[in-house]
């Protein structure tokens, strides 16, 4: 089943004398489950893409369904609701809160569904644990390497267990071995319980874990591969 429809789909940028085609004429499937790397040069659209998928951003043409609802035609309301209930972030420069714990950051988005405090902490320990962070749960983020809040960030993402997770450029500020072990966890995740995962990146070497990848140039979808099991990683 398809969890993510986008048909003809334009943001287009005002910037008074010119128009800048952000997105132009986009039309796209993505199948539940699958992990989908979004792939082009600085400036190809990549994160306004992302963008409008996610419902954080309006495009200014054109229909994106997910999870079986029209997000392009909800308002900020319902759009905050939606991005609460059915999806999960992760950002380049991690987006932790500063003057919150490991621990407290991996809990917020179970605090905004409601769930009691003892049972959220003991799931963000949980999930801390999983990613290998069991000795830094009271750390604040500016305690830790980078590699390592990203892993609270992935931990965060998935505590609600979302139907979609968003990446933006999620290795984009580490170095080789911890970008192996942020993909490799993210990959995991979304695998377990057939998430599906879309990440926006520039490196190529993310291409060995997509099982759908999408590149972009100057706004429009250039090319579009999916690749065959035996040749996916993990
Ligand atoms: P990428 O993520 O691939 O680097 P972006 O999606 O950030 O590309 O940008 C695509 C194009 O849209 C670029 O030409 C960029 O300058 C333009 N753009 C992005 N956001 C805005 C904005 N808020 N206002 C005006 N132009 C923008
Ligand atoms: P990683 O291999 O996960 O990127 P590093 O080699 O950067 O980790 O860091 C090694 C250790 O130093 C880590 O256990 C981390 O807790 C600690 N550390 C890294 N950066 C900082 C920092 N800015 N402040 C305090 N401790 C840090």
């Amino acid at each position: 089943p398809k969890i993510v429809q986008v048909r003809k789909l334009y943001k287009i940028y005002d910037m008074g004398e010119e128009k800048v085609y952000a997105l132009r004429d986009i039309h796209l499937d993505i199948r539940k489950g699958e992990i989908c790397c979004i792939f082009g040069p600085s400036g190809s659209g990549k994160s306004t893409l992302l963008n409008q998928l996610a419902g954080l951003e309006k495009p200014t043409r054109g229909g994106v369904k997910i999870c079986g609802q029209i997000i392009s035609r909800m308002d900020e309301n319902e759009l905050a609701a939606f991005r609460q209930k059915h999806s999960g972030f992760i950002f380049q420069s991690y987006d932790l809160l500063p003057h919150f714990s490991a621990l407290e950051n991996v809990a917020l988005p179970l605090m905004f569904a409601g769930v009691p405090l003892k049972e959220r902490n003991k799931k963000a320990a949980r999930m801390l644990r999983r990613v290998g962070l069991q000795k830094r749960m009271s750390h604040y983020p500016n305690q830790m390497s980078g590699g390592q809040q990203q892993r609270v960030g992935i931990a965060r993402a998935f505590i609600n267990t979302p139907e979609v997770v968003f990446a933006d450029e999620p290795t984009g500020n580490l170095d080789s071995k911890s970008t192996k072990e942020v993909m490799e966890m993210m990959v995991a995740f979304a695998r377990e319980y057939d998430q599906t995962l879309i990440l926006v990146t520039h490196d190529k070497d993310m291409a060995a874990y997509a099982d759908h990848i999408v590149t972009l140039h100057d706004g429009e979808i250039v090319q579009e591969e999916w690749k065959k099991e035996e040749e996916i990683l993990i």
